[in-house]
């Protein structure tokens, strides 16, 4: 049995979480205050995910930001960055405007800003 600990980013409060793993999968979850944490920490020790935001840039050389619309694993950041890095958009642009449909499971990349 092995002990992995986690800090809860679900909300400010930043819950100290103790995982109890056995055979890589968790066994025990304490030191969560609600349920957000427990499907926190269950899915940070077996496939952790973040939402990626980054800037794109149109083509007048303007940088629009953008972040993708549900997180991504974080195995597959890099090649998402590198999309990211290869994107260019046409403005005006608005803030929700789907840049790059399913830039990676199942995350479209969107704008944050109107431009
Ligand atoms: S466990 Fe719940 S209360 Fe604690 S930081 Fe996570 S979301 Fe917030």
């Amino acid at each position: 049995m092995s002990k992995i600990n986690l800090t809860c980013i679900e909300c400010p409060i930043g819950c100290n979480i103790e995982v109890e793993m056995v055979d890589g999968k968790p066994v025990s979850i304490t030191g969560n205050s609600c349920p957000r944490g427990k499907l926190y920490a269950e899915n940070e020790v077996v496939c952790p995910k973040r939402v990626v935001t980054s800037t794109v840039r149109a083509t007048n050389g303007v940088l629009v930001p953008v972040k993708t619309d549900k997180p991504i694993k974080k195995s597959e950041m890099f090649e998402v960055m590198k999309k990211i890095n290869q994107t260019t958009c046409k403005l005006p642009v608005k803030i929700g405007d789907i840049l790059v449909e399913n830039i990676s499971d199942d995350a479209n990349l969107v704008a944050t800003g109107n431009a």
